[in-house]
């Protein structure tokens, strides 16, 4: 039998990449003002700066694309999208919206209030960046593994239950719900185990409280329970996935993630008590209940995406992507999030520029330098993502500094991950070479989207 995992599917339509030089690159990234995500697209070689909405459909999605139906009431591709988000799901309320924060937007504008705390393994930055707009603190409490990028741990995802319990008994009253964000995006695309989740749940449950699972990567986070959970090997990734949504009470979806689309999302909630308000809310700011801001053939394309995720040659296949990267990067001492995540390999910054200090940004320096390098798009997980500058002008620091390589589904072949591969041990044989950054203009939220720096 070869050992070599082939890509699940050929290609029938393709975009060529348009080739820089190191020289062109210096001289857009100045433009950019030395943050990746000014540059324009066509300046990028590997889009690596995230996995969302930024895959390829399938043949069968492009051709319910032109299922879609327009009507602006009742559609007929709502009914479909609903029945696969309820077979898949088992949640009776569904709302579809353009995207995951839209999803996100809607609960926490309707459900929660000021001074209240949401827990969760780790808050997504626009979760949690939506949750502060809207007063309410996001507490992370993934086990501590969850932060220790060289620790191995089949399921880095799960949240620390004994912190769970803590919070509640000392704060309950101020928690509206608990969350869990599967794969943990921001730990490094880890997943949560079902027992976990169970034991979460109950615990919530117990105290009151529903469970909203952060769902985008449901799929992903089904197949590593498949391969990794005792007694999980012999299911179906559908009925693993099946029995996490039946532990919780309803979910926000990007299905930019693992619905397999260009744009897309939902809410799905298993008691009605929340939908009217949600409803209310969508109407006004998203469009009416059966389109929620997207056009009858997205609604479509997202139906059909949301059945071939689960396919398990695909899971199989993308698991495999990351995990082959990561033996590459193993190979040239180059240290990452261990295990690798489902979508992504996260890079842990300080292994490949130890003596950058965290105020010139080493993260968001080596996000820079890959570009330089190898026409290479990641992201920052660091402090510019996730520090602050205080009011009185002090700075404060994120725990890891990590630049996430995240993967297009459907879109890269090997020789890309080759390539990859060896741009980032060149990088790391010329770390003395790497420049950090310093920040000169910022937004007060969700800073790295937009921030201006220079050289420091
Ligand atoms: C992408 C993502 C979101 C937000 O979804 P958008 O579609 O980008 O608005 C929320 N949570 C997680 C875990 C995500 O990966």
């Amino acid at each position: 039998m070869p050992k070599t995992l082939i890509e699940p599917f050929r290609i029938k339509s393709v975009e060529p990449i348009r080739m820089t030089t190191r020289a062109e690159r210096e001289r857009l990234l100045e433009e950019a003002r030395l943050n990746v995500f000014r540059l324009r697209a066509d300046d990028v070689l590997l889009d690596w700066l995230t996995d969302s909405g930024t895959g390829a459909m399938s043949a069968r999605q492009w051709a319910a694309v032109m299922q879609g139906d327009e009507s602006y009431a009742g559609a007929r591709s709502y009914y479909r999208v609903e029945a696969v988000v309820r077979d898949l799901t088992g949640y009776p309320h569904f709302i579809p919206v353009h995207q995951g924060r839209a999803a996100e937007r809607l609960l926490f504008g309707t459900v929660c209030r000021r001074g209240q705390l949401v827990p969760s393994n780790c808050h997504f930055d626009t979760t949690r960046a939506l949750l502060e707009f809207n007063g309410v603190e996001a507490v992370d409490l993934v086990i501590a593994e969850g932060l220790q990028p060289q620790t191995l741990h089949p399921f880095k995802g799960n949240i620390d239950l004994e912190r769970v319990e803590a919070l509640l008994q000392r704060d309950g009253a101020r928690v509206p719900f608990g969350m869990i964000t599967i794969t943990n995006n921001t730990g490094g695309g880890q997943p949560v185990s079902l027992e976990n989740l169970r034991q979460y749940a109950a615990l919530l449950h117990r105290h009151g409280k529903p469970l909203i699972l952060d769902a985008c990567r449901f799929a992903e986070n089904a197949m590593f329970v498949k391969l990794r959970e005792p007694g999980q090997g012999d299911r179906t990734v559908k009925e693993i996935a099946r029995e996490a949504f039946d532990l919780a009470d309803g979910c926000t979806m990007s299905a930019k993630k693992d619905g397999l689309v260009n744009t897309g999302g939902f809410v799905a909630l298993r008691s009605a008590e929340w939908v009217e308000a949600l409803r209310d809310m969508l109407i006004l700011t998203e469009g009416f209940p059966t389109y929620g801001g997207l056009a009858g053939r997205d609604l479509e394309a997202m139906a059909v995406g949301l059945e071939e995720v689960v396919d398990e040659a695909y899971l199989r296949y993308r698991l495999r992507t990351a995990e082959y990267l990561g033996e590459k990067l193993d190979a040239a001492g180059v240290g990452f999030v261990r295990p690798t995540g489902g979508h992504a390999v996260y890079l842990d910054a300080r292994t490949v520029l130890p003596d950058l200090p965290v105020e010139r940004y080493p993260a968001w320096a080596l996000c820079n330098a890959l570009y330089l390098a190898g026409g290479i798009r990641g992201v920052e997980i660091g402090s510019v993502m996730f520090g602050r500058r205080q009011p009185d002008g002090r700075e404060t620091y994120h725990s890891m500094e990590l630049v996430r390589l995240a993967f297009p589904r459907r879109m890269y072949t090997q020789s890309h991950f080759d390539f990859a591969a060896e741009v980032i041990a060149e990088l790391k044989a010329e770390a003395a070479s790497v420049r950090g950054v310093r920040i000169v203009k910022q937004a007060p939220y969700l800073r790295h989207f937009t921030c201006e720096c220079e050289w420091a």
